[in-house]
């Protein structure tokens, strides 16, 4: 398996991060993307990734905190980029149910992230909350001016958002939250998603998959969310481990280069 969402720098595994690794690779993650959330937090999640053969990380400014990088532009994204452990352009995205971040400040970051995805090649990893519409707008007028890779992560958003990314060659991620009983409409959608578009994150620490709901997130739960979407998709958990394995590298290129 390929864990494409990881917070590895974060507070959650700062007293035992080489046990949870070493969990989920016992459980059979065999690849990790470290996900950058703040600009000032690169050098840390950069550094997990050069200590470890088998994780690569991300750079971005996560939308709650385009407040605080607003000076930020697609030219730094594209510099730290040329690193070869940086094998994807985000998170950022658009979250309107919070709010840390005014509108504004959120458009204007993204904006940045998309012309860095589009000169780099790189995929860009996008969250969306509450903000479907305007997000499918921006991603298509965008991708009008030039072609880049979308990934929708962690999606929780509606049929229509979805649709219109997959028509621009979008993949989906699915995290925990395809298991809770509560996730009706998410599987509805997840499962008009093909399943050579699909990948696996774990998003942690929150959002632990069922059966283990409730605890700190982390990456050896990631088979739980395997299993959960082999039910929803008819597929056996060994078969979703492979496909979505082989979605990640294949979308992730700069790792098997
Ligand atoms: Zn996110």
């Amino acid at each position: 398996m390929f864990d494409t969402h990881v917070n590895l720098h974060g507070e959650a595994f700062a007293q035992d991060l080489e046990d949870v690794l070493g969990r989920a690779r016992a459980s059979g993650v065999q690849r990790f993307l470290a996900i950058c959330d703040r600009y000032d937090n690169f050098p840390a999640v950069r550094a997990i990734a050069e200590a470890h053969p088998d994780i690569w990380c991300s750079v971005g400014v996560h939308h709650h905190h385009a407040r605080d990088f607003t000076n930020l532009t697609a030219g730094t994204l594209i510099a730290e980029a040329r690193h070869p452990k940086v094998v994807a352009v985000g998170e950022t995205g658009l979250d309107f149910h919070y709010g840390y971040s005014a509108e504004a400040d959120q458009v204007r970051s993204l904006r940045e992230h998309i012309n860095a995805a589009r000169v780099t090649g790189l995929p860009l990893i996008l969250h969306t909350r509450e903000a479907d519409t305007l997000m499918a707008d921006l991603l298509e007028e965008e991708y009008a001016k030039g072609a880049f890779r979308p990934l929708l992560h962690c999606y929780t958003g509606g049929e229509d958002l979805c649709q219109r990314a997959l028509a621009l060659g979008a993949f989906v991620s699915v995290s925990g939250i395809l298991s809770f009983r509560s996730a009706k409409d998410v599987r509805a959608v997840i499962a008009g998603v093909p399943l050579d578009r699909l990948i696996l994150e774990t998003d942690c620490p929150y959002l632990a998959p069922m059966p283990m709901r409730g605890r700190r997130n982390e990456p050896s739960y990631l088979v739980h969310v395997a299993e959960a979407l082999g039910a929803l998709m008819g597929v056996d958990t060994e078969t979703i481990k492979q496909v979505t394995t082989q979605n990640a590298v294949r979308l992730f290129s700069r790792v098997a280069a």
